[in-house]
């Protein structure tokens, strides 16, 4: 494996950030997950775009421009070799000493690194995965705007802990105001009476690209489609519901909290989605 840092390729074992890096030290930094299929990066400019629209809401710098950055993702999924796999890619503020201040930091750093993808089992995906709701909330709009994809996932991890502990995999995270958010690492669709929902970037959560696909899709598809503010009730009484995200790709949803969803198999809207995305993703 080569890792890229900063226009150098490291192997694994030299691929290294210091210490007084504030991304360690304070989570002050950003990142992306991206896919390879068939050799081809899905959707790098959308990524690309939301890397720089973060840093710019996080005054962050990036010493690259977007074309240099996807010449430098393109090149470490060359030199990796891979022909499907996921690539981490980090800005972090940079080398600053211990106080908080970014000001301290002249240069923030890129990192690129393009690894195997691990997939969850196929079988999940014909029998759909039970949810839980966590009690950990995603964070809400009046401290952060999570639509900015930081480095500081500790309420996520917090929120699949509870997953874990509850023998989940995943786990729905509501907003500060009670609202159906999203999953730790995913975005959440239900289907009632024939049409798409699934809440608003707006109220707080990660404005997925694979979200941004499936209502691409879903329009191909002739499925009407909306943004809207869900509820628990919303989910609990929902005839179809699947998650969505970068490595997840259309996971279908069987219970949340106990509770069935449908006949507890994936929905026909769900399947013809996921068909379409696969469809879609090889097509390049
Ligand atoms: N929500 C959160 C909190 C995420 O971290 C992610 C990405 N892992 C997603 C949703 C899905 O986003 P995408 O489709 O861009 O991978």
């Amino acid at each position: 494996m080569k890792v890229w840092i900063d226009g150098h390729f490291y192997s694994k074992e030299e691929a290294k950030i210091s210490v007084f890096d504030h991304g360690l030290l304070y989570g002050d930094g950003l990142f992306e997950g991206i896919r390879i299929y068939g050799g081809k990066i899905f959707r790098l400019k959308e990524h690309l775009e939301r890397l720089f629209d973060g840093a710019k809401a996080i005054a962050l710098s990036l010493p690259y421009s977007l074309e240099e950055i996807a010449a430098a993702v393109e090149e470490s999924r060359r030199v990796n070799e891979k022909q499907e796999g996921y690539i981490r890619l980090m800005a972090t503020r940079g080398v600053g000493d211990l106080g908080i201040s970014p000001y301290l930091c002249p240069r923030p750093s890129l990192l690129i690194i393009v690894d195997d993808i691990s997939l969850y089992p196929a079988e999940l995906y014909q029998q759909g995965i039970p949810i839980v709701t966590a009690s950990s909330r995603r964070i809400g709009l009046d401290a952060f705007d999570v639509r900015v994809k930081s480095l500081n996932y500790l309420n996520n991890v917090l929120a699949k802990i509870e997953a874990r502990q509850a023998g989940c995999l995943e786990a729905v995270m509501l907003n500060s105001a009670g609202y159906v958010c999203e999953c730790t690492g995913d975005n959440i669709f239900i289907v009632k009476g024939g049409t798409l929902l699934s809440p608003n970037p707006s109220d707080s959560l990660l404005d997925g690209i694979t979200r941004r696909t499936v209502f691409e899709l879903a329009a191909g598809e002739g499925i009407e489609a909306k943004a809207t503010a869900l509820t628990r009730y919303d989910l609990y009484t929902a005839d179809e519901c699947f998650l969505t995200g970068t490595g997840a790709q259309i996971m279908p949803v069987k219970s949340v909290d106990g509770r069935l969803i449908g006949v507890g198999k994936p929905g026909v809207l769900s399947l013809r989605l996921m068909a379409a995305f696969d469809a879609f993703v090889r097509k390049g």
